[in-house]
């Protein structure tokens, strides 16, 4: 196949040029490409041909409080490559929180032969005691390079902050990125419980519950804890400004720090909180969305590289079946990261900014030869992109036409 004068996105900028493939991967890419006998040409003037996205945040198929999130490998990875993103690491989950083995079999079955992108792990690591530094040794001989540490949900899958500093001690030493998410557990716990008292099903609350100094602290915290034990931080779902500040202070300081936020914080705002009739529980996540001066500063972060992927956090669930749990009460007794009442919600497709990648578990997408290619239909959900595993090269998606994934019926995406 042949693609003619598409404005090709590559690291260093925009070119036109006529890109070629073969036997699915980019061969060649030249100013001027003289079509071969029979090849399919496709002229793609005035469109721009963009690196296959890598959405190195998902949660495929997990299991919430009563629950399971709506998308599983298949129909997820498939709104991927529909959407341009042909790589995502998702997050495998351990029932034993003290059996790593147990999460990564559970994951692979989930994913193998299921998936019609590429795809990698990283794995929650729920707790920290001994012994937990062998099964991390034994994850990384399997390939995985990152670990996820959560300083909220306590008692389902946060640490405390002994174990917190425990297990990035252990990753410095074997040179893991641990991603972090970063909310005070125990101050958003007292005040979700306070706001529970007043109005449990008001969504409102839910962002009142969640203040920007709740993230920021945690930040500060693990930024802290992160400088003393050197490992490498990766801090999901950034959502505030004042966390963005925090991140470019540690970055000026030389801190080995990346940051990521995602496309709900950088295009919705709080105001959604107010819509009536149990709508604003569409916009429920977390953390939460934040007001018009938080998004500014996430997207002056993205220029200033201070933030340095954009990811979905995908974890999905439906709006008459699952969301509407909440009515009852956005907070749940039962103790559980993921609250059906209150899930979080995003969907979209991401581009990776092609500068890094956590834990370097996926090769940077860009164009050039020899790179997988992905022909997703402009039709959106017609994307022929093979069902397959890990890739050992890059990959790269056409995706002139970018077209929302609508999913099933009664699935919730509002992007
Ligand atoms: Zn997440």
């Amino acid at each position: 196949m042949l693609i003619k004068r598409g404005f090709l996105v590559q690291e260093d900028g925009l070119r036109q040029a006529d890109l070629r493939i073969t036997d699915g991967k980019i061969s060649q890419i030249a100013p001027e490409l003289t079509p071969f006998p029979e090849e399919e040409v496709v002229d793609a003037s005035g469109k721009y041909l963009f690196p296959g996205g890598v959405d190195v945040h998902t949660h495929f198929d997990m299991p919430a409080a009563n629950c399971n999130t709506v998308d599983d490998f298949a129909s997820a990875s498939y709104a991927a490559i529909t959407g341009g993103t042909t790589t995502v690491i998702d997050i495998a989950e351990c029932v034993q929180p003290d059996c790593l083995a147990e999460g990564l079999e559970t994951w692979h079955k989930k994913a193998d032969g299921n998936s019609y992108c590429d795809y990698g792990f990283h794995m929650t690591l729920a707790c920290w005691k001994d012994g937990m530094e062998e099964q991390v040794r034994q994850m990384m001989a399997q390939g995985i390079s990152s670990f996820k540490a959560y300083t909220a949900c306590k008692g389902v899958m946060g640490v405390d902050d002994t174990q917190l500093y425990q297990m990035m001690e252990c990753l410095q030493r074997m040179g893991a990125v641990l991603c972090v998410h970063c909310e005070n557990g125990e101050v958003l716990d007292y005040l979700q419980q306070k706001y529970k008292k007043t109005d449990a099903a008001n969504v409102a609350f839910h962002s009142l519950s969640r203040p920007n100094l709740v993230e920021k602290e945690a930040i500060s915290r693990v930024l802290d804890f992160a400088a003393m034990t050197g490992v490498t931080v990766y801090l999901v779902h950034v959502s505030t400004n004042e966390a963005v500040q925090v991140i470019a202070d540690a970055k000026r300081r030389g801190q080995n720090v990346f940051a990521e936020t995602c496309p709900h914080y950088l295009l919705l705002d709080d105001s959604l909180y107010h819509l009536p009739d149990f709508e604003a529980a569409k916009y429920v996540m977390s953390p939460p969305l934040r007001k018009p001066q938080d998004q500014q500063a996430l997207w002056e972060g993205l220029v200033n590289q201070v933030i340095d992927t954009v990811s979905t956090d995908h974890y999905s669930f439906t709006f008459h079946e699952q969301k509407a749990l909440g009515k009852r009460g956005l907070y749940p007794d039962s103790k559980r990261h993921s609250r059906c009442g209150a899930p979080r919600r995003a969907d979209a497709d991401l581009w990776h900014p092609a500068r890094t990648v956590a834990g370097g578990a996926v090769q940077k997408a860009c164009h050039q030869s020899g790179a997988d290619f992905w022909n997703v239909s402009a039709e959106g959900r017609s994307g022929t992109g093979q069902r397959c595993r890990h890739s050992d090269g890059g990959s790269a998606a056409s995706a002139h036409h970018h077209r929302r994934y609508l999913g099933a019926e009664n699935r919730l995406y509002s992007f």
